[in-house]
């Protein structure tokens, strides 16, 4: 058989119109079980594809950074970190340690290259509205997209749409943030503006200092995420997939095919891949020719399980710079960007941070928590400086592709980008323009 013979034998579509069984089907191995490798796996089942998902951990255990987020459903969440004039900034990351960003010192030399690309992607506000209109199809139509795959496995309940809302304690906090806000309307987000006494009527129990809101409408959010994850892993079995709990080391690639997927465990027959191992992925995709710069956002959360009061609708307040949402697990609030790699210990001070700000906004909340009433998380954004993430072939193969590198945006973006992945790999156009996030950008 021909070199090519054997590609098109290796598509779904060869398989069923050859009507060849189960065992004939194109094997892919989804690496890793976060949001990305959960979508990515029912996307290629629902393609024709034999689907093994290698995890080490959980499907949506503490460890993936799709446990402990701020659950928001944002397709307005198209501006990227690095926006012009951050640079002047970067003094004080280094030296406030507990700021709502911060660069540990040790790691700056290792961080500096990544931390140069990721200045300059925020450089102009024309570069800012090129990621904000390459991001907006991805993370436009997110909540209906959760909602059919929650559907699907059987929790729909965990998905809900009923606004997200950033709230400020005045008119001038919102308009310094005007570039982000401008741009947002011409990639098509719309909102309603909430003044002090709207802002009372639709939440009560927020603290007075906050005098204005924005409520986009199309906003929604997960209730679990965690949660869901898993049960979006269990349906992917429930279809037919295998999830082997082992950790991919590499890929046996021969003449630009993947033969195997190589683990902990041994080696894994396989004909495609896919590298969604989120924070962790960058030296998967070194070993399959791609050095991409992936780095880790570290962020935090601290939750109440047993906090009876907070927002009706999930908020981001201006001055916490984090996001305040129910869930089923109890009142969460999620932020912080701490820059420090991936085996530094936590610093908890910063989840302190998080609780605290939580108990100035909602002042009727308990002030004498004890130790165990008070849940804290951290976790890896996985992030490219760009702000866009990384989807499509490897340099080594174009079997194995990366799905990977979704920063603040991988919970919202998980069903699309499932899509962008699941049509390359069955040699489909992708659903939305896939171009701005190839990994053959960084070259
Ligand atoms: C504090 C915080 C708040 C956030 N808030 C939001 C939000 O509100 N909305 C939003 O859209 N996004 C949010 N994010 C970002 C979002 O959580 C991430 O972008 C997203 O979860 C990344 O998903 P993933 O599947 O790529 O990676 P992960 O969820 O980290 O999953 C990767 C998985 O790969 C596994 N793995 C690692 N190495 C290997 C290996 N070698 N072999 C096999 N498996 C491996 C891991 O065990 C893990 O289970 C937030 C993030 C943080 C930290």
């Amino acid at each position: 058989m021909s070199d090519r013979d054997d590609r098109r034998a290796q598509t779904p579509e060869a398989a069923s119109t050859g009507g060849l069984n189960r065992d004939r089907q194109p094997h892919l191995v989804v690496i890793g079980a976060g949001i990305v490798g959960a979508c990515t796996a029912l996307e290629a089942l629902s393609a024709g594809f034999r689907v093994t998902i290698l995890e080490p951990g959980e499907p949506g255990g503490e460890q993936a950074a799709s446990y402990g987020n701020g659950c928001w459903l944002s397709p307005m969440s198209v501006i990227p970190p690095a926006g012009p004039g951050l640079w002047k900034k970067i003094p004080r990351f280094l030296t406030d340690p507990l700021g709502p960003l911060a660069i540990r010192w040790s790691y700056l030399p290792r961080v500096a290259p990544w931390l140069i690309r990721y200045l300059r992607a925020g450089w102009t506000e024309a570069r800012v509205e090129a990621a904000a209109r390459a991001l907006r199809p991805l993370l436009k139509d997110a909540p209906a997209l959760h909602k059919a795959l929650a559907a699907r496995a059987g929790v729909a309940r965990l998905i809900e749409q009923r606004g997200l809302m950033y709230i400020y304690e005045t008119r001038a906090q919102f308009e310094s943030e005007a570039m982000a806000w401008r741009i947002r309307r011409k990639v098509g987000v719309e909102w309603l503006e909430l003044d002090a006494d709207e802002m009372r009527q639709r939440e009560p129990e927020l603290d007075r200092r906050y005098r204005f809101g924005v409520l986009v409408e199309e906003g929604g959010h997960c209730r679990d995420p965690g949660a869901y994850v898993a049960a979006l892993v269990a349906q992917a079995v429930a279809e037919g997939a295998t999830l082997r709990r082992a950790r991919a080391s590499g890929f046996r690639i021969e003449a630009g095919r993947l033969r195997a997927v190589v683990t902990d465990a041994g080696e894994l027959a396989a004909d495609r891949a896919v590298i969604c191992a989120g924070a962790h992925s960058r030296a998967l995709a070194a070993a399959a020719g791609s050095p991409v710069p992936l780095e880790s956002e570290r962020g935090y959360h601290a939750m109440l399980p047993g906090a009876e009061i907070g927002p009706r609708t999930p908020m981001m307040p201006y001055d916490g710079k984090m996001s305040v949402t129910w869930t089923d697990r109890g009142l969460r609030c999620s932020g912080q960007v701490e820059i420090a790699g991936l085996d530094a210990a936590p610093n908890w001070k910063r989840a302190e941070i998080l609780r605290d700000h939580l108990l100035r906004s909602f002042p009727r909340l308990p002030r004498d928590l004890k130790p165990g009433e008070v849940k804290v998380w951290m976790g890896h954004r996985p992030s490219m400086p760009d702000g866009l993430p990384c989807l499509g072939p490897s340099r080594a193969s174009g079997d194995v592709l990366l799905g990977f590198g979704h920063g603040h945006v991988g919970l919202v973006a998980g069903p699309r980008s499932a899509q962008i992945l699941g049509a390359m790999l069955a040699g489909r156009v992708p659903p939305v323009p896939a171009e701005p996030f190839l990994p053959s950008r960084f070259g």
